[in-house]
């Protein structure tokens, strides 16, 4: 679905992938559940363009149901991949970071281990990097729901690429959840920084995009989030 001309939600079932199309190539954020490379390969279709132009996969973090096509996707695409130090660590393992309640994270060790990706494909990013794509795209350290996350901002289309940082749900916008949250703390001083940005769009990992939230909507959650004094 295409929220702008340049910005094309996919939605990967259980969680979202977002196609950025560019003229000098298209970035793929988040890389879905496994067997998600077809839903790639045709939304690539059906705006005329050829899977080798996708040049570059972003990563929010590490967690299969964000990585789980990502190696059949490079290797059908040669995009190269763009993910911070810790998320690559799993990335080349293809593990997902430990943040489940006991009996879902033994789950998704022993049954949901996703395809690695060798070392050489990933270009590791950090806080403040600026990656070229749509105008300048900002790498933010937002550690919490898992330790190894970041979101990706670009200020001048106001576009949050919030990862599991920030969801949707019935039009409301929420923080990770606390059940699946590494670390509560720095999960809500994660949110209070992506809230900050007051993004026009919030490309989030889960939940449909919001792009009609009020700056009320997002003030209401940052004031939630807030320790009281
Ligand atoms: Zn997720």
């Amino acid at each position: 679905m295409e929220l702008s001309p340049n910005l094309h939600w996919l939605d990967g079932g259980s969680s979202n992938l977002y196609l950025i199309v560019e003229d000098d190539g298209l970035t793929l954020v988040d890389a879905g559940m496994p067997k998600r490379q077809q839903l790639v390969l045709d939304a690539i279709q059906q705006i005329n363009r050829s899977p080798s132009e996708l040049t570059r996969i972003v990563v929010t973090h590490a967690d299969v149901d964000h990585a789980g096509s990502l190696a059949a996707i490079q290797e059908i695409t040669g995009a190269k991949i763009f993910a911070s130090a810790a998320t690559a660590e799993f990335l080349v393992q293809g593990k997902s970071p430990k943040h489940l309640p006991w009996h879902m994270q033994f789950v998704v060790d022993k049954f949901m281990r996703y395809k690695p990706v060798s070392a050489d494909l990933i270009e590791t990013v950090q806080e403040g990097d600026i990656l070229p794509v749509l105008g300048g795209l900002t790498v933010m350290a937002t550690p919490g729901h898992t330790p190894d996350h970041h979101a990706f901002f670009c200020p001048s289309a106001g576009v949050l690429f919030a990862g599991d940082a920030l969801n949707t749900r019935d039009g409301r916008i929420n923080p990770s959840p606390p059940r699946v949250t590494a670390d509560q703390e720095a999960a809500a001083q994660s949110a209070i920084r992506l809230l900050e940005l007051a993004p026009a769009t919030i490309a989030c990992g889960h939940g449909r995009p919001s792009s009609s939230h009020s700056a009320d909507d997002l003030m209401a959650l940052f004031n939630q989030l807030r320790k009281p004094a």
